[in-house]
């Protein structure tokens, strides 16, 4: 059989196993670590808290730092309230393109990288080669958060990453950081025609927000010359601001949900401290004066790190080399790269399939596209003698 009709059977093998987030994904890990041992990686399967949900990291060749690392996350997003053609979880083709949920975000890339685990066995000498396939990306990166963690445990910095999620094989090396908050106000309920005997959760929430608007804009001016984002500065939302019960009710509670998309890290430190600054030195106080069991309590929903461009960036030389781009680009969407970044390891992105087709009703990934894919890995192949 040629490899890509070995790809396609691996990826019809993983579009059948239905790894939605919120669903266990150890029968797609075990799957891809009998492949990995049959080729005689040596193989770490690493289980989260919660038993149902775990990493697969592997290696061929030496025990050692410097290797390149090939990563994809096994979590698909739901498939709920979309209305889909066929079955989701049945890859068929039709027409040149594969579709099945999973096929481009991106159980492509890594039916790519497992159909090619027997040349790179072949070909892997002194730099090890590492598969890293990951659960819960789709929800905050988790996963490769703990597997950074793993690896730091372990002693082991890999010296490149390829992140194939979905570019259309595009060189990418950059992307700004997703930081998502929940705020929330506890005060004291009253009549509301008696403000001075309650603590308004609403009001305290509101002049919060305003406070971060204003933050909001000072991020502007803080923007690094020569950033390629769009927009360039570190940007804040806020998503929803809910609390209270009635028009005549001093309202007890409030939560606002908001976030920040740092082009620097430097800058969700900033807000952040500022922010903190502004609730304890000024809200919080106010609050307990008529209230001492008043609070305000920020929860971190997840603190997905930024991809940020280098001036040098060994896995861009690489990758542009295999792939023939000219140019590496940034991009809006978040990844698992600026976790791998933050070990020390030189990461870009770069996958097959379009992330417009990503958490769509009736996904797919081109043939052509996996074709691409597989040439850029067995030209990476070839460079592992090097
Ligand atoms: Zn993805």
């Amino acid at each position: 059989m040629d490899l890509l009709a070995r790809t396609k059977n691996i990826l019809a093998d993983l579009i059948a196993f239905p790894t939605i987030s919120a669903d266990s994904n150890l029968a797609m890990i075990h799957y891809m670590a009998g492949l990995l041992k049959d080729q005689g990686a040596r193989v770490d399967v690493s289980t989260a808290a919660c038993g149902t949900k775990a990493n697969l990291f592997a290696t061929l060749g030496p025990e050692t730092d410097g290797g390149i690392l090939l990563s994809g996350h096994s979590d698909v997003v739901p498939v709920m309230d979309q209305i889909w053609s066929r079955d989701p979880f049945t890859m068929h083709e039709v027409d040149g393109r594969l579709y099945g949920r999973g096929s481009c975000d991106m159980k492509g890339f890594i039916a790519a990288t497992l159909a090619m685990a027997p040349d790179f066995v072949a070909q892997v000498r002194s730099r090890p080669l590492h598969f890293a396939f990951t659960y819960d990306e789709e929800v905050g990166c988790i996963g490769a958060q703990h597997l950074a963690q793993d690896l730091k445990e372990r002693g082991l910095t890999p010296g490149i990453a390829i992140i194939g999620e979905p570019t259309e094989m595009r060189v990418i090396e950059g992307h700004k950081g997703c930081y998502e908050y929940t705020t929330r106000f506890h005060g004291l309920a009253g009549h509301g025609a008696l403000p001075d005997q309650g603590v308004n959760a609403v009001e305290y929430a509101v002049r919060y927000v305003h406070h971060l608007l204003m933050l909001k804009e000072r991020l502007r001016a803080m923007a690094p010359v020569n950033s390629r984002f769009n927009p360039p500065w570190s940007t804040v939302n806020v998503g929803r601001l809910t609390g209270g019960v009635a028009h005549n009710v001093i309202a007890s509670t409030a939560q606002v949900d908001w976030e920040m998309r740092p082009v620097q890290a430097s800058d969700a430190d900033f807000v952040k401290t500022a922010l903190r600054d502004f609730s304890e030195h000024n809200l919080l106080q106010q609050m307990r004066t008529v209230h001492p069991e008043a609070s305000i309590e920020l929860e971190i929903i997840g603190e997905v790190a930024g991809l940020m461009p280098t001036d040098t960036n060994e896995a861009k030389r690489i990758v542009s080399e295999l792939t023939g781009a000219s140019e590496a680009d940034v991009v809006a969407f978040g990844t698992e790269a600026g976790v791998f970044q933050a070990l020390g390891t030189e990461v870009v992105v770069c996958g097959p399939g379009s992330i417009e087709q990503a958490h769509k009703a009736d996904e797919f990934l081109t043939v052509d596209q996996l074709s691409h894919c597989l040439t850029m890995l067995k030209r990476l192949g070839r460079r592992l003698n090097d």
